[in-house]
């Protein structure tokens, strides 16, 4: 007889372990709260799903951070080169665009996800849906249907491939953070990341520019620029200028109750250049107009120099226009995040990503400890902490048995 595993969770990691897994002959089964699989990743593909980036690896490692001396061995395992190569087998062709980052040719997730499901049940894998885990039965795995009906399960392994909770309606809500503390391990709570963040806008300003784009700014924290784009929100401030701050920011925030940044609306322009242009007459122009015609500043970016003028009135406007001070004061909500960070610390798990306290348990993808920017880095992790799950899960089977 085959050895079982019970995977919960039929993310990315969940069925990249059950690919490995039932390929060395082991009989895999997924249990899924949804009813259906991967909605995150489906949802990930509205962006034209960014699997992975081509930048060299010593660079790539550095964008996980601290967990960085965790993730490079398993990103050299199952490397950017693999996750490609593994989707063009799927027959989903990948390309790399101009920042480096590297997509599918579909720019989409469904087509790979159908391939990979079919993969799936071709090496036998059966997927249980609509069966959400809560908790234990003694040493067995206790899920709830959504009639209420509860049915314990036992295997000879067990991988846990629960998400983070960002994005909660796609089915990862964390909820595991919970049920793991009770058995004793440690869980660093699940922040937003890659995530928003909230300015108290005035709200003549929130009505009228919410849900408009901020092109081409430089935002500065703490000496650091990250160059992009952006989007108010009714909240304050989101979009992948804000997201490539976020862990800094989030940080501040944490430390001191709030964050502050500048914003450079006009990179392409000098202070010199631009106390120039602004010296011209301004004529019966009011502000606005001036700014814009002489400056060239879109009617948002006036209107952002205009609601911190009204609040601090006298300041210098080529100043506001190159540094103009914004204070953010909490995240915004994880239901909106891309990510989340926080999760199982690696200190928590063995080499083989197996529970300390909870022998027979294995943790992959963004349920760990680690975060990085949006680029593809989040996939990639996902996928090799994945492989390195998969691979510890058949280590210990061959090893024994759960005790
Ligand atoms: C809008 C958006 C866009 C994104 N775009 C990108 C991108 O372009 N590139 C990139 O690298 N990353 C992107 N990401 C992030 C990426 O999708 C995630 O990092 C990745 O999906 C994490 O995979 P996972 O398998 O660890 O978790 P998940 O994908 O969250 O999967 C976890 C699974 O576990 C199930 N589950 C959770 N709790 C239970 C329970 N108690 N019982 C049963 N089942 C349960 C969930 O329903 C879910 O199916 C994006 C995320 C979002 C929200």
């Amino acid at each position: 007889m085959p050895k079982t595993v019970a995977i919960v969770g039929a993310g990315p990691a969940g069925l990249m372990a059950a690919e490995k897994l039932s390929a060395a002959g082991l009989q895999v089964t997924i249990y899924e709260g949804m009813h259906t699989a991967a909605r995150k990743f489906l949802m990930a593909g509205r962006g034209g799903l960014n699997l992975t980036h081509s930048e060299p690896f010593e660079l790539f490692v550095t964008r996980y951070r601290e967990a960085q001396v965790m993730l490079a061995p398993l990103i050299t395992e199952f490397s950017p080169l693999d996750l490609r190569a593994w989707c063009e087998a799927l027959g989903q062709e990948t390309y790399v665009g101009t920042s480096g980052r590297v997509f599918p040719r579909a720019m989409k997730a469904s087509p790979l996800l159908r391939a990979w499901l079919i993969r799936l049940q071709q090496q036998g894998v059966t997927i249980n849906y609509g069966q959400r885990w809560i908790g234990w039965r003694d040493d067995a795995l206790l899920f709830r249907d959504q009639a209420g009906v509860e049915t314990s399960i036992n295997a000879d392994a067990i991988l846990l491939a629960l998400g983070g909770a960002s994005w909660p309606r796609l089915g990862a809500d964390g909820s595991w953070q919970k049920i793991l503390a009770a058995r004793g391990v440690d869980i660093v709570p699940l922040r937003p990341a890659n995530c928003g963040f909230v300015i108290p806008w005035s709200p003549i300003f929130r009505e009228k520019y919410a849900g408009q784009p901020l092109k081409t700014i430089i935002l500065t924290s703490q000496g650091q620029d990250f160059q992009g784009e952006s989007i108010i929100t009714k909240q304050g401030m989101e979009g992948g200028v804000v997201y490539a701050a976020s862990a800094l920011l989030r940080e501040q925030i944490e430390k001191q109750g709030k964050a502050q940044i500048t914003i450079d609306l006009k990179p392409d322009l000098s202070v010199e250049q631009l106390r120039q242009r602004l010296q011209k007459a301004r004529g019966r122009d009011s502000l606005s107009n001036h700014l814009r015609k002489v400056a060239g500043l879109s009617p948002m970016a006036v209107g952002l120099v205009q609601e911190i003028l009204h609040q601090k009135r006298g300041l210098d406007p080529v100043l506001m226009i190159k540094a103009l001070p914004l204070v953010l004061t909490a995240t915004a909500g994880l239901e909106r995040a891309i990510s989340s960070a926080g999760g199982v610390p690696f200190s928590e798990i063995n080499s083989s990503f197996m529970l300390k306290r909870i022998p027979g348990v294995f943790v992959a993808g963004e349920m760990l400890d680690w975060e990085a920017p949006t680029g593809g880095y989040l996939l990639q992790a996902t996928f090799s902490t994945a492989v390195r799950a998969a691979s510890g899960i058949q280590v210990f089977l061959n090893a024994g048995s759960r005790t």
